[in-house]
């Protein structure tokens, strides 16, 4: 039986979640959607209403934080504080939040321990910006999923459209941009391809498409290591 660790980086509107949940159900693997954690800590950020200027503090709250993902009927539920989230982290202002308190490292230390405790014994699928890098450097498949940036807004818009309607394809590009930048510069765990990393463009290509390539990767993998 194979333990693979499959890590799956990339920039917002890639198509990482999609395709993670979709690899990890036909493999049987646990998913995790180590953005959703971020999202969290940011959106206990903006109920406590803490200043962003003060690090300390949110690296506090993100040690309080107790959050919990469960694997149900309607996909991965995120429950903050005991409290299902799952829908208020998705919007606009918590992936800005996010983006802001990832970058503060008591931050990402406290997440990434958390994220390594969880896909310690393999058969896990792990998607984020960092999962190839700082997570599981020796993950035995690494993805790094990209699109181009109308693609990324586009998927974004629909995405947003179905979860509140609000409307506004250039607000949204501006946004990504944004948050992608902050993701890029920020000095601790920046969002960079690992080297071993293979790079998918998924601008052309429908999520199952991608699935199939992923799931062939982790053939090729197997085969070579004898677990096949
Ligand atoms: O993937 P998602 O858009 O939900 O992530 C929200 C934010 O959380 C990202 O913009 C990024 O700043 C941060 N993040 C991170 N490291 C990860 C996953 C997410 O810094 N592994």
């Amino acid at each position: 039986m194979t333990r693979f660790r499959i890590a799956i980086d990339g920039p917002s509107g890639a198509g990482k979640s999609t395709v993670a949940r979709r690899v990890a159900q036909r493999l049987g693997y646990l998913y995790i959607d180590t953005g959703a954690m971020y999202r969290a800590v940011g959106l206990k950020v903006i109920r406590e209403q803490l200043p962003w200027d003060q690090a300390n503090a949110i690296v506090e709250a993100a040690r309080r934080a107790r959050i919990e993902l469960i694997a149900g009927p309607r996909g991965l539920r995120v429950f903050l504080d005991g409290v299902d989230v799952s829908e208020a982290i998705r919007t606009e202002a918590v992936g800005q939040a996010a983006s802001r308190v990832s970058s503060i490292p008591g931050v990402r230390k406290i997440l990434v321990r958390a994220q390594q405790d969880l896909g310690r014994r393999g058969r896990v699928v792990m998607e984020g910006r960092d999962i190839g890098t700082k997570v599981f450097p020796e993950a035995e498949v690494k993805i790094f999923l990209d699109a181009s940036e109308p693609t990324r807004a586009r998927r974004r818009f629909t995405q947003i459209r179905r979860n509140r309607g609000a409307l506004d394809l250039e607000g949204i590009l501006e946004e990504i941009r944004q948050r992608d930048r902050r993701d890029r510069e920020r000095a601790d765990s920046p969002l960079v391809q690992a080297q071993d990393a293979r790079y998918l463009d998924t601008s052309n290509q429908t999520a199952d498409e991608v699935v199939e390539k992923i799931l062939k990767m982790v053939r090729v993998v197997e085969k070579k290591s004898g677990s096949g």
